[in-house]
């Protein structure tokens, strides 16, 4: 879309330009350039003085994406505290009984001892 916004040269005004038709009998002849805030005439397109626009902001770029996060290697979540069985979790905090600290849940440990099902069926069902 073409540009309407001026700085009027005549008002000073920061509005619009108006564009009025001119008809010779039933066909256009030309058009007419107005500030639309004080009715100044433009001779032509090139006077009328157009508002320049902004630069458009800077879109991110294919390359700026960053690449798919790699999915978990399955040998590296193997040791994560989550799946330890000195593991414990309540709605506070995470802990763990080897080493009676808080732990996350992503945290790696050379003492880590696979969680067996029975220690998971804490659960009353
Ligand atoms: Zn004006």
């Amino acid at each position: 879309m073409k540009t309407v916004e001026i700085i009027c040269r005549n008002c000073g005004a920061d509005t619009l330009l108006q564009r009025e038709a001119i008809y010779d009998g039933f066909t256009k002849s030309g058009e007419r350039l107005l500030c639309s805030a004080c009715g100044f005439e433009y001779e032509s397109e090139d006077a009328v003085p157009f508002k320049k626009k902004k630069a458009d902001p800077v879109i991110f770029t294919e390359a700026d994406r960053s690449a798919a996060v790699d999915v978990f290697d399955e040998a590296e979540s193997r040791n994560l505290c989550r799946y330890c069985a000195n593991y414990l979790i309540n709605p506070f905090t995470q802990f763990c009984s080897i080493h009676k600290k808080e732990v996350q849940a992503t945290d790696t440990c050379p003492q880590f001892k696979t969680a067996t099902p029975k220690d998971e069926s804490d659960c009353p069902i």
